[in-house]
């Protein structure tokens, strides 16, 4: 094998090239990216950098020049248009490359509001590429008033970052509660109470009907025929993987691009890893959106292209950051039949199933979340009670 192309310059990407050099691979390697600019790290987008705290060079993953010291050929702004799988080619503009081995790293789409209720006027946003935040960064001035659409990380991070600029803020959330996807009430009640300080409006179990205006937005009218005042709109409503050039090509989809433990697609000379991938866990195919899970499975394909022949299992982790409050997670908790919450000097809420740990919500507690993340590790499960009690010294859960 020879030639390697991986197609998508983001965090899965940039990760899958560097790893392919780390482990030796002297053939060829181009990586191809749909935006104009080198592979950046997402989460600041709603964070650090809309809030003008971190400027575009820290948001870069390497330098440009790394990729040429690597000899890696980085094809920037234009997309691949088509998949050749049995020619192995990939259409960029006029041009056919050849592979021996490709690699999607396609990573997802936010979901749009539709135009048909008013999605598609000029001060609707969304929050994925830099683009984006560009675009919107300059509505983020003091007085102005915004409705955030979805109250799951994305949008409360921004809800946060527009509250300390000193915007009028209003999140709408369709749900009965914020974050409830992704976490249990306690979590939900702990985010909402921050936010409310922070002046922010939260209306749950609320639907938008349709965002109005003529030349651009004005307003948003409510499920419960309210209407609100609204000079932009951010909709956080989520993402779908990006699946179009896997489909078109034949792969099979299932929750993304679906791949085999190795992360091998349904073509035995293609691999996909991130946002775009979906892996088989615990009978079903799981897909993770998360930095942690782009970089652990794309280095796992590099050494699986490579002959490694390793399986992935994540112990998966997250972060959100909205305020003062910064949030690890560690686990996945679905399918949780009880929450174990801890107070000690800060706060954290440990998932259980039938009395196996599956997960912890840790609230400006960066020792519950490390702590976690070594029982998940080693396949253990605390006792509930031990957990509850703020004598209990966590690490000595890791001895048990
Ligand atoms: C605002 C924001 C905040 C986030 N915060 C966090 C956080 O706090 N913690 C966390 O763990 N995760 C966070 N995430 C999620 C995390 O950033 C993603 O899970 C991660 O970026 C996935 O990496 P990826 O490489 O799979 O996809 P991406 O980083 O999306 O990269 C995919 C790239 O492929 C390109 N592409 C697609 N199709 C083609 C084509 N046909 N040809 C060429 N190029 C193509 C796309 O343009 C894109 O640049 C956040 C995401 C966003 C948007």
């Amino acid at each position: 094998m020879n030639r390697i192309v991986v197609i998508g310059a983001g965090q899965a990407g940039a990760s899958l090239v560097a790893k392919l050099r780390m482990l030796g691979f002297a053939g060829e390697i181009t990586l191809i990216g749909a935006e104009p600019v080198p592979p950046y790290q997402r989460p600041p987008l709603s964070k650090a950098y809309l809030l003008g705290e971190m400027t575009l060079e820290r948001l870069f993953l390497r330098p440009e020049s790394f990729y040429a010291d690597q000899g890696i050929t980085l094809r920037l702004g234009q997309p691949v248009s088509a998949i050749d799988p049995v020619a192995r080619t990939v259409t960029l503009g006029g041009e056919l490359l050849e592979y021996d081995a490709l690699a999607l790293t396609t990573g997802s789409l936010p979901r749009h509001l539709p135009a048909l209720i008013g999605g598609d006027l000029p001060g609707v946003h969304v929050v994925r590429a830099l683009a984006d935040v560009d675009a919107m960064a300059p509505e983020f001035q003091p007085g102005r008033r915004v409705v955030i659409v979805g109250g799951g990380y994305i949008g409360l991070e921004a809800a946060a970052v527009a509250a300390k600029k000193g915007l009028d803020v209003t999140v709408l959330e369709m749900a009965p509660r914020i974050l409830q996807r992704v976490a249990a009430p306690e979590t939900s009640d702990a985010i909402r109470a921050l936010h409310q300080a922070h002046g922010v409006k939260i209306l749950e179990a609320t639907g938008l009907e349709r965002i109005e205006g003529t030349s651009r937005v004005e307003g948003v009218s409510l499920s419960d025929g309210r209407r609100l005042a609204a000079d932009f709109v951010i909709a956080g409503i989520g993402i779908l993987p990006d699946t179009a050039l896997a489909e078109a090509a034949g792969l099979e989809i299932e929750n993304g691009i679906r791949t085999d433990a190795q992360g091998r697609t349904s073509d035995p000379h293609i691999w996909a890893a991130g946002d775009c991938a979906s892996f088989p866990w615990r009978g079903a195919q799981l897909r993770l959106e998360s930095v942690q899970n782009a970089i652990d499975q794309a280095e796992l394909v590099a050494a699986n292209m490579l002959g490694a022949g390793k399986d992935y299992a994540p112990v998966p982790w997250f972060w959100s950051d909205q305020y003062d409050l910064k949030l690890q997670i560690a686990g996945l908790n679905t399918g949780y039949d009880r929450v174990v919450l801890r107070e000690a000097d800060a706060r954290s809420h440990w998932y259980f199933a039938g009395g196996k740990f599956l997960a912890v919500d840790a609230l400006n507690d960066p020792r519950a979340y490390m702590v976690g993340k070594r029982l998940l590790e080693q396949g253990k499960s605390p006792e509930p009670a031990l957990l509850a009690d703020p004598a209990t010294d966590l690490k000595l859960l890791l001895k048990a």
